[in-house]
């Protein structure tokens, strides 16, 4: 069986297992503990692994907040900032293709007062930038929350000139860069208009349970602010309790390393997998096929696709021994895709899309697999 659901999660590396076994067997320290080997050994993994998520995205080690995945690091950020700012008003921007942990968490914010415009999307579910800034001087807002790159249609919003607005009005600007890490560059130094960032563990092939909030400083050098959604013992400069996972903040770390050093090679084998994923698919569907994604400014190795005629769960199920897909997110497979709708698909179109996203352990001749459909 092929697994070509790489955004729904990924094969843990081997590298990345060997990393983190030792923390779940000799290296049992709390990192929190004090002065003998066992603490002091857990304390410096984590140490390592901060710095390598915080190389990987071009901040301060200290601006790495670890966290039990992307849904607690967008409701930890997008509620923490509600509570904290009450004086910045009650206006939230956010789009209506964002992952279901950020909508709901929008959604709760609504049902005690706070006032959320989901922005609407262009046909490949991007935001328009213009359109942003003018909701943005219309009514300013306390935070601003826009997906960086879509988990279901893999489009990448103008992240850059978002986050200039948003510098320019003063705005506090999150994005979830969960599903672009590793395959999209970027340096967060160098856009300082992002305040957050969402990232997850099990999306770059290490564990799952473990993510991160990054954090950032403002002008004056101190952390921006946010009422922790944990609160307990203070770790994690007291953003967010609880004794570290180590062995899973280990994994991650690994990955961060793996991901950081392979990101020129898993870009260029992810583009040319996605070639030979679409010749293959046309050669196979024809005139029944047409993509949904766009061809260019999104992340390599994500297709979203219908095939006219077919009912897309019918068809997974049918190949499922042979190939591992989805509807769309796994996140919310139960009810139809709100981003297909925000881009204005029909419910049967919906009903026949797809999604593969691949892998760069895949080679180019595993895909042939998609002729025997
Ligand atoms: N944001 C996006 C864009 C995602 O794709 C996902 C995972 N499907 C999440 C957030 C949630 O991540 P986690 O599974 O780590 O909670």
């Amino acid at each position: 069986m092929l697994y070509l659901d790489n955004s729904a999660t990924t094969r843990i590396y081997d590298e990345v297992l060997e990393a983190l076994l030792p923390f779940l067997k000799e290296e049992y320290g709390n990192p929190s503990s004090k002065y003998y080997l066992l603490a002091e050994n857990a304390k410096k993994a984590i140490s390592t692994a901060r710095e390598k998520v915080a190389e990987l995205v071009g901040c301060d080690p200290e601006e790495v907040i670890f966290t039990s995945g992307a849904t607690e690091s967008n409701n930890m950020i997008i509620k923490g900032v509600a509570d904290q700012y009450p004086e910045k008003g009650n206006h939230i921007i956010t789009s209506k293709v964002e992952h279901p942990s950020v909508i709901e968490s929008c959604k709760h914010l609504e049902s005690k007062g706070y006032k959320v415009t989901y922005l609407d999307v262009d046909l490949f579910g991007r935001i328009q930038p213009e359109k942003f800034e003018q909701t943005v001087r219309n009514n300013p807002p306390l935070l601003v929350s826009l997906i960086w790159g879509n988990n279901e249609l893999g489009s990448l919003n103008e992240v850059e000139q978002i986050a200039a607005i948003c510098k320019n009005h003063n705005v506090l600007f999150h994005t979830d860069a969960t599903q672009i890490i590793g395959k999209v560059k970027f340096n967060l130094s160098l856009i300082p208009g992002i305040r957050f960032l969402s990232i997850s563990g099990h999306k770059i092939h290490a564990p799952k349970g473990v993510g991160v909030a990054i954090i950032r400083k403002h002008d004056i050098g101190k952390k921006t602010q946010l009422t922790p959604l944990i609160h307990g013992g203070g770790q994690e400069d007291n953003y967010r309790s609880g004794t570290l996972a180590v062995h899973n903040i280990v994994g991650l770390g690994k990955a961060a390393e793996i991901a950081m050093r392979e990101i020129d090679n898993t870009i260029n084998k992810l583009l040319v997998l996605e070639a030979f994923c679409k010749e293959l698919l046309v050669m196979k569907f024809g005139e029944q096929l047409i993509f949904n994604s766009d061809t260019g400014n999104k992340i390599p190795g994500l297709l979203n696709l219908m095939i006219t005629g077919v009912n897309n769960q019918r068809f997974i199920i049918k190949h499922a021994e042979k190939i591992a897909i989805s509807t769309g997110s796994a996140c919310s497979s139960a009810k139809p895709s709100e981003v297909l709708i925000a881009i204005g698909k029909s419910d049967q179109e919906i009903r026949s899309t797809l999604r593969i996203t691949l892998s760069p352990d895949i080679e180019l001749s595993d895909l042939k697999v998609i002729l025997d459909l």
